[in-house]
């Protein structure tokens, strides 16, 4: 790999948004060795192109297949490869944390490996943050590829929920971002354990771009996300940005108690006025309703508590067995 750009990096440095600032592109692979040098590849020649002074930060998320191999040989070769493995598959969004963690440029930018997150708007992404001095420049997805309907309706399912309860519209959304400096300083000081980075950083603010982009075609393999780890992120970011539905809880309780109030009284009144034997459907109607409802309520207190358990335990977010940069281990 090429080092022809000069990219020493200060730690403690005044925000530099210069022809000299350096771009981390941080990319969580997972299981992609067939592809991911030429992904790669594709994406530095794009910056060689345009002069940008970058470093590449990858993180192997515990892939069982030659993704380590490939990382480690590509970090071996170049001083602007920094390879980090994690000690098992700990999921894209801690991949990212550990990524984000990692990276020392004056500008950050997330993409995919797959190549589905076009390198080719990258130098109109760092022209946004270096001469319109924006500190996020976010990629929107004018189209969503190619995904089966079912897959689209519980997408927009899930981000309709968010932006009713949590107010923040995700919907076209994605991880293609470039941030600066400050913005991944203050990423940095979000402690919880469960993180989501798209919300987390839509919840940040400050001086913010979008810049739509159509998703490509997944280069070689197929998607990591299973349906069941598709739910699993839908209800952690769910309960993550809102307490709603614990309001919820209380709100169906107070309608109860007024419904249950309305039928003391006609119970009553049917039992003095000498008519109370029939009603049998009422009864079982209100132990189905009453029953259900407690137990959907037990429920989402459940996975709010769960959340509570976890974050109390504080146990670190990824561990890394790895890291290695310019053939040296770190
Ligand atoms: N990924 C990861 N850990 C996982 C699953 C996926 O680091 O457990 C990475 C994967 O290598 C890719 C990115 O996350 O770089 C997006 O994954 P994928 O293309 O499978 O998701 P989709 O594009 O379908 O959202
Ligand atoms: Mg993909």
């Amino acid at each position: 790999m090429e080092t022809e750009v000069n990219n020493i990096i200060e730690h403690s440095r005044k925000p530099d948004r210069s022809a000299q600032a350096v771009l981390s592109i941080v990319i969580p692979v997972y299981n992609e060795g067939d592809h991911i040098r030429s992904s790669i590849g594709v994406v530095e020649k794009i910056l060689l192109d345009h002069q940008i002074p970058y470093e590449f930060v990858l993180v192997d998320d515990g892939s069982r297949d030659h993704t380590w191999d490939e990382l480690n040989r590509m970090a071996q070769e170049s001083k602007q490869v920094l390879a980090v493995r994690l000690s098992r598959n700990f999921g894209k969004e801690s991949a990212l944390c550990a990524g984000l963690e990692h990276a020392t440029g004056d500008m950050v930018l997330v993409m995919d490996s797959d190549l589905q997150h076009p390198p080719a708007l990258i130098p109109e992404m760092v022209r946004s943050w270096r001469e319109e001095g924006y500190d996020v420049v976010e990629g929107i997805k004018s189209s969503r590829g190619k995904e089966n309907l079912i897959y689209k309706l519980c997408a927009r399912f899930f981000y309709y929920i968010i932006y009713k309860t949590a107010d923040i519209d995700l919907g076209q959304a994605s991880d293609f971002k470039l941030l600066d400096r400050k913005v991944i300083e203050a990423w940095k000081k979000m402690p919880e354990r469960a993180v989501f980075f798209r919300g987390m950083s839509a919840w940040l603010g400050f001086h913010r771009k979008q810049i739509l982009f159509d998703v490509e075609e997944r280069v070689n393999g197929k998607s990591k996300w299973s349906f069941f780890r598709l739910i699993r992120l839908a209800v952690d970011a769910i309960t993550s940005y809102t307490s709603i539905p614990l309001h919820f809880i209380t709100v169906l309780g107070s309608i109860m108690f007024i419904w249950g109030a309305l039928m003391g009284i006609q119970t009553l009144y049917m039992y003095f006025s000498g008519r109370a034997l029939s009603g049998f459907t009422t009864v079982i109607l209100l132990l189905l309703i009453i029953g259900s409802s407690i137990m959907i309520s037990l429920g989402m207190i459940g996975i709010y508590l769960t959340k509570i358990y976890k974050e109390v335990k504080a146990r670190p977010r990824y561990l890394i067995s790895k890291c290695v940069r310019g053939g040296e281990e770190l």
